[in-house]
């Protein structure tokens, strides 16, 4: 069943923080909060052209839901309850910061049908939220997620990469500090230096050095292998290409592509494929034309964006011909490799090559951290 969030967008003018990365003033001073009263518009508006048998949930985004006023907050929530009970939607999400969260607003927002909370976590590292002017600390994200949890809340955990003081190191830190606190759901950020914003400033001083595209998309892709491993899913990474980050000189630097998540993908298949070949290449040598076997929706993430992941293999192994090929029995992100005219195919599942990258240790080993060895990634 497709998935369909209803956005609504309520820009946070009045949010007292001062995160470096932040663009949510300038936004908040050109857009309007949409009133609660026209709320049930822009929500039917949605609902009618969204297409039958849709999984819908309205989402609040943009800012800090719950650090607006109790009685805004009730306000807001009113106005979407209608539709959780007549059943025209599935379920009602927010998001907002860790120290937005307490017993108080928890009850309140549980009797109005919210299910799923996503905490803007960021990092789990106290320097890199010091040092992002985030204002909350590790120990602050890690209550807030206990408490959500403890309500019976479906609790999403945003992650960034790429914040001032940050590390590669670091976030795979974060991303083991987050898997001891079971989320239902990730999503993974790339920092982008935005015009209007204090790391933008700190940028054009020199102060900050932004992440590069291939940095970002490299380390993004083991956070994404180790939460898969953890059977955690990742729900979004890179963010969504709006009107506001696609407008001339809005991102000043950083590593932004509209399909970044698709990037990380690639990069994993490309990671998991070589894997495959040395594996096959040390037991007997590389024909010169080989078949790479994936599951029918896999296949662009194979290839690659402009066959760069097929040009890479070629490359690296000596390889005149690939060919991509569907295959049913192949599950989603597995791969298999038939040489030359070989009947038989060597398959590398996703779990067997993440669990090769804890052996040889290029990612952190979170076996130990998980109650139980997952059956499926
Ligand atoms: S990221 Fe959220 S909490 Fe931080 S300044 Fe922006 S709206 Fe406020």
């Amino acid at each position: 069943m497709r998935h369909i969030n209803i956005p609504i967008f309520i820009p946070h003018a009045g949010c007292p923080f001062t995160c470096i990365f932040c663009n949510q003033r300038r936004i908040a001073a050109q857009l309007e909060a949409l009133p609660p009263a026209m709320i049930p518009e822009l929500v039917n508006t949605h609902l009618a052209t969204i297409p039958p048998h849709s999984e819908i949930e309205i989402a609040f985004f943009g800012g800090s839901f719950t650090m607006m006023d109790m009685s805004l907050q009730e306000a807001y929530l009113r106005e979407v309850s209608p539709y959780l009970q007549k059943g025209l939607v599935a379920g009602l999400r927010l998001s907002t910061r860790p120290d937005g969260i307490d017993a108080n607003i928890l009850e309140m927002l549980k009797k109005w049908g919210v299910d799923t909370i996503e905490l803007g976590v960021q990092s789990f590292d106290d320097q890199v939220l010091a040092a992002a002017g985030r204002g909350t600390t590790a120990r602050q994200a890690t209550v807030a997620c206990r408490l959500i949890k403890k309500y019976g809340i479906k609790l999403g955990i945003q992650l960034m990469v790429g914040l001032p003081a940050d590390t590669p190191d670091k976030d795979l830190d974060s991303v083991q500090a987050a898997i001891l606190l079971k989320p239902d759901m990730v999503r993974i950020y790339p920092t982008l230096v935005i015009a209007g914003t204090e790391l933008a400033y700190l940028w054009q001083q020199g102060r900050y050095q932004e992440l590069t595209l291939p940095d970002a998309v490299a380390i993004v892709a083991e956070m994404r292998l180790v939460f898969q491993y953890a059977e955690i899913p990742v729900i979004r990474m890179g963010l969504q290409p709006s009107q506001e980050l696609q407008s001339a000189h809005a991102v000043l630097a950083g590593p932004y592509h509209p399909a970044f998540g698709e990037l990380v993908e690639q990069n994993i298949f490309q990671r998991q494929a070589f894997q495959l070949l040395q594996a096959a290449q040390s037991e007997a040598g590389l024909p010169g034309s080989i078949e790479i076997l994936v599951n029918k929706g896999d296949i662009s993430k194979m290839v690659g964006q402009h066959r760069c992941n097929l040009a890479a293999i070629k490359e690296v192994f000596g390889i005149n011909k690939i060919n991509v090929i569907p295959a049913t029995e192949i599950e989603v992100d597995d791969l298999a490799l038939r040489l030359d005219d070989a009947i038989n195919s060597i398959t590398l599942k996703r779990a067997e090559f993440v669990q090769g990258l804890f052996d040889r240790g290029l990612l952190p080993d979170i076996r130990g951290l998980i109650a139980c060895k997952p059956t499926k990634t």
